[in-house]
């Protein structure tokens, strides 16, 4: 199959001059709307309308109002200096109102209204002195032209250099140079819904003819942002087709290794815990691959979960291995994992950047026969003289720092046939289709019982005094602290020097020898020796600059001190607060911000002090933020949607990604006829990945 675009799209991604009254200021202009080939034009919609119904008078129209009336021309003020208005005086059927302009020749004005005429004008109106006028209308025409003035006037969004002229003209000319596509769309959800066809749909879009036809919910603009899902959906529907039709191998094991883990834990799985359990269990035992993701809060009890499934590898005779994004938390995992590796009697290593030569020799040897039953380390367990005797399952646990591009090279190295990836990070359904859709999903959305809440409060930074204060005789009973200074100026220099002074402000209020310090650009054995004398307990405070740097697990540390919380997302003040209330002490988490909040910024810090549901906290802070911010767009592989909306639409999504992976069941291939068009559609969207899918397998 050809790897090159279809000849029926080249005029759609030829150069914007191609298009009727674009030239190449013009064509340059436009990418600040993001568009740089007719293409995008077609995805560029009217977002208002301007209503050029003709009223009689523009007696009681309100500043701002656009109206189209019929005018008789009385005269003519030219100005005689410099500076001031040419004046046209004219008359409606009611009343005498006058006509601006603030620039232009006045001869080339008086030929647009000449004295006595009757001509039609549409502009908006302004109150001057109470007097009403339109300044520079918009339309001015004989009376018989009536009709090349549309009821409705599409309003596209413009960038410096674009005129809504330009912007209709081109448009249109774009949607000239669309042929009519076979369709893509299911036919009989094409009927059900009542979509347009594409084309059809874009004519509708571009040309509203009612303030209905400019809304999301119109038939022409579902059909659209459907077309966006689809092809998105698509795109991850065949990458999840390719990772499953890779051969994989069926994991059933004997459950005695979890039975004498179960048996000896002092509590019970959670349901979510069992439900994720059986999922990981029925995935292993089928000879399709798993690619399947684990999403839970922070002390929701992914670990748990993912050691059972790695005991289902180690029962069928092979190995797992557990890869965490940072040193420090694979260290976390091995300790998490060691005291139920005990009970189940099997073996488990460590391996990271940091083993070298005898010692590292000795692991990879002791790997390679077996005798290392799971694995737990950093990237460096995917260095190529890490062997395996029987790797049976790999999990990766993502804690937000790889993407989906990273996950799908992980698969692409056809070393692992079972993946299980953990996300720490609970993001609302609508985007867990839209960044997970390659994926099976099960979520953690149920806390073990008996967590104690964590008290959140919010405080100004002007109040810090009495802060440290509370610091100060907390420390004094045994408590211990984090305290997180957030990276916000332009230089990480700059805000590395903003935590030492906090450090040394700590230091001197609190003791010298009670306070350490952590960041980004320590070295990571003195940044290992500062976490470890926290860990241990020799020091009661510890100021971090990063968010990575917490990702450790000390039960004692019960206060979370934030400072500048306004600056981070909702997401990871959730996810540091979580850092605490893992001990048997009631924990605080302080929210430290600099007066005076925004409102939205007040809204969201008190949102966090509602509720420590982490899904309530991402589903509302989609509301308040956008997708593409919550999800740091680049990383996260999720495309921009031109039209669609994924916050509003995701029955919308849900939809595409069930067609999709229906649509690829039949016809994997896209082989079919439907297939032809589909392929159309995806080179039509850009999907690289999903056209280089198809031309490879
Ligand atoms: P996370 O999802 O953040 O990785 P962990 O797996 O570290 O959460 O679990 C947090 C704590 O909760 C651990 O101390 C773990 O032993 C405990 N835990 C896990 N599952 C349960 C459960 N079902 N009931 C009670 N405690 C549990
Ligand atoms: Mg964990």
């Amino acid at each position: 199959m050809s790897a090159s675009r279809p000849e029926i799209l080249f005029p759609l991604f030829a150069g914007l001059e191609t298009l009727a009254g674009v030239g190449p200021k013009t064509a340059k202009s436009l990418s600040g709307l993001s568009v740089e080939k007719p293409r995008d034009l077609l995805f560029t919609l009217p977002h208002a309308l301007i209503d050029r119904r003709r009223i009689d008078t523009v007696q009681g129209a309100r500043s701002g109002d656009v109206v189209t009336v019929e005018i008789t021309v009385l005269r003519h003020l030219v100005p005689n200096r410099k500076g001031l208005p040419h004046r046209v005086f004219v008359q409606d059927q009611r009343t005498e109102f006058q006509i601006v302009f603030f620039r232009g020749a006045s001869d080339w004005i008086e030929k647009q209204l000449p004295v006595g005429e009757t001509l039609l004008v549409s502009g908006k109106v302004e109150l001057y002195e109470a007097q009403i006028q339109i300044p520079h209308p918009d339309h001015i025409l004989a009376v018989d032209r009536e009709s090349e003035l549309p009821h409705f006037e599409p309003v596209y969004p413009l960038t410096a250099g674009v005129t809504q002229k330009i912007m209709a003209k081109a448009c249109a000319d774009a949607i000239d140079k669309t042929p009519d596509f076979a369709e893509w769309i299911d036919p009989h959800l094409r009927s059900r819904e009542g979509w347009p066809s594409f084309r059809t749909a874009l004519l509708t879009a571009h040309n509203p003819l009612s303030i209905d036809e400019i809304s999301p919910t119109s038939a022409a603009h579902q059909r659209l942002a459907y077309d966006e899902f689809f092809a998105h959906q698509l795109t991850l529907a065949l990458a999840r087709t390719s990772v499953k039709s890779k051969p994989g191998r069926a994991s059933i094991g004997d459950g005695r290794l979890r039975a004498q883990v179960l048996k000896a834990l002092a509590f019970k799985p959670t349901g979510a815990q069992g439900r994720a359990m059986d999922d990981i269990q029925a995935d292993l035992a089928s000879p399709e691959r798993m690619n399947r993701l684990l999403m839970g809060d922070v002390g929701s009890g992914k670990t748990l979960v993912a050691f059972m499934a790695l005991l289902i590898a180690v029962e069928s005779g092979g190995q797992g291995v557990l890869m965490a994004p940072t040193e420090i938390l694979a260290r976390q995992h091995l300790a998490d994992l060691k005291p139920l590796a005990e009970q189940a009697g099997v073996v488990l290593e460590l391996l990271t950047g940091r083993d070298k030569g005898k010692e590292r020799k000795a692991k990879l040897s002791a790997l390679k026969r077996g005798d290392i039953q799971i694995l737990v380390g950093t990237h460096a367990v995917f260095q190529e003289d890490v062997i395996f005797h029987d790797l049976r399952l790999a999990i990766v646990d993502e804690q937000h720092r790889f993407g989906v591009t990273q996950r799908m090279a992980l698969a692409d190295k056809g070393r692992f046939s079972d993946v299980l990836v953990m996300t720490a990070t609970p993001i609302p359904r609508s985007l867990s289709l839209a960044q997970f859709g390659d994926m099976d999903v099960s979520i953690l959305d149920e806390k073990p019982a008996g967590r104690m809440a964590i008290k959140t409060a919010l405080s100004s930074t002007e109040r810090i005094d009495d802060v440290v204060a509370h610091l100060r005789s907390a420390v004094d009973a045994g408590r211990q602290a984090y305290w997180v200074c957030p990276l916000v100026g332009e230089s990480e220099v700059m805000d590395l020097v903003a935590a030492e002074e906090r450090f040394k402000h700590l230091r001197a209020a609190l003791g010298e020898g009670k306070v350490g310090l952590v960041h980004g650009q320590m070295a990571s054995e003195e940044k290992d020796r500062t976490m470890a004398a926290f860990a241990t307990g020799q020091l009661a405070v510890l100021v971090a600059t990063t968010v990575i740097e917490v990702g450790v697990n000390v039960p004692n540390a019960s206060i979370m001190v934030i400072e500048r919380a306004e600056h981070f997302g909702l997401a990871q003040l959730h996810q540091l607060r979580g850092r605490v209330g893992r001990g048997s002490v009631a924990s605080t988490c302080l929210l430290l911000y600099q007066a005076p909040l925004s409102e939205t910024g007040r809204r969201r810090l008190e949102l966090l002090r509602e509720t420590e549901d982490g899904f309530r906290i991402a589903e509302e802070d989609l509301v308040m933020r956008g997708a593409g911010d919550l999800l740091g767009t680049a990383q996260s592989g999720v495309p921009k949607f031109r039209i669609a909306d994924i916050e509003t639409q995701s029955a919308l999504m849900a939809l595409a990604q069930n067609d999709a992976r229906k649509f690829l069941l039949d016809d994997p291939k896209l082989k079919s006829e439907r297939g032809q068009a589909v392929r159309v559609l995806l080179w039509l969207m850009e999907k690289d990945r999903a056209i280089r899918l198809i031309t490879v397998g």
